[in-house]
């Protein structure tokens, strides 16, 4: 059964989106069978696949409020080698619909119920929020994987995310892990970016991925070409760190998966 990884930070600008699209381009590209779902009205993460946010049929709205079937939802054909959820602006309606429905948080883990069964990864791209969408993705999720910046603040919203992870834990899904934390923008030669990164290293220990996301202007300039940045530069040092954050996934689940059948 797949795994699903909610993208998370309630802070916008830290690298959720860019970190959707290229970790599901880079597990593509390792033959995984890879969903990708774009909770953020913004669309980024649908534009950056190569798909017209203004010309699909159907969207994450559909999916949960609509609650149309998900192979009437998904699309196919992404820039990426993955199968795609859109969003686009309909999907702000989405989060004010849903706070009158029953069950309102689960929506979205209910209709990812037979896909999980498809994929063998299920990546979501949440807004900058911790809003209703949000809490759909993390109650629909195994795992919550936070990009961030090594900035003076960074910490404090890291707490900040931590804490609601865990009461929503409590409440709407128990089993919700954190699957790893990213950095991302990363410049080694900021004295500030290494302190903060020790810090972390100190808090979060091994749920720090090795693997460092650099400032690389190809990550930023990829997205206007509609397409993951390995498609667009393969060479280009942020191409190589996603590949690099895909590997590492990997391993440590072939590791977790070692440990639970191994006899006591
Ligand atoms: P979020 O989804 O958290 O709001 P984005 O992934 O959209 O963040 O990133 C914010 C901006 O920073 C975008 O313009 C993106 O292209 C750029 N960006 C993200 N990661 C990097 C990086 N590693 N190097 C350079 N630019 C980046
Ligand atoms: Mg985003």
């Amino acid at each position: 059964m797949g795994k699903v990884i909610a993208i998370a930070n309630q802070k916008g600008g830290v690298g959720k989106t860019t970190t959707a699209v290229n970790l599901a381009a880079s597990m593509a590209a390792t033959k995984r069978k890879v969903l990708l779902i774009d909770l953020d009205p913004q669309g980024n993460a649908t534009m950056g696949s190569g798909v017209d946010k203004y010309a699909v049929p159907a969207s994450a709205y559909e999916l949960l409020v609509e609650e149309k079937p998900f192979a009437e939802v998904v699309v196919k054909e992404t820039a990426g080698g993955y199968h795609l959820v859109a969003a686009n602006s309909d999907v702000t309606a989405a989060e004010v619909r849903l706070l009158n429905v029953f069950a309102r948080e689960l929506r979205l883990r209910n209709a990812l119920k037979e896909a999980r069964q498809q994929y063998d990864f299920i990546f979501i791209d949440c807004p900058p929020a911790l809003n209703m969408l949000t809490v759909n993705a993390m109650a629909a999720a195994d795992s919550v994987l936070v990009p961030m910046q090594c900035e003076y603040y960074a910490l404090e919203g890291l707490t900040a995310l931590m804490d609601t992870i865990n009461q929503l834990t409590s409440v709407v899904n128990a089993d919700l892990k954190i699957e790893g934390i990213l950095r991302t923008m990363y410049d080694p030669r900021n004295r500030l970016a290494n302190d903060v990164s020790e810090q972390l290293k100190q808090h979060f220990g091994d749920k720090v991925y090795r693997a460092v996301i650099p400032r690389n202007v190809r990550l930023a300039e990829a997205p206007s070409f509609g397409t993951p940045v390995m498609y667009y530069d393969k060479g280009s040092t942020g191409a190589k760190a996603y590949l690099a954050l895909a590997g590492e996934i990997l391993r440590r689940a072939d590791k977790k998966t070692v440990k639970t059948t191994t006899p006591a």
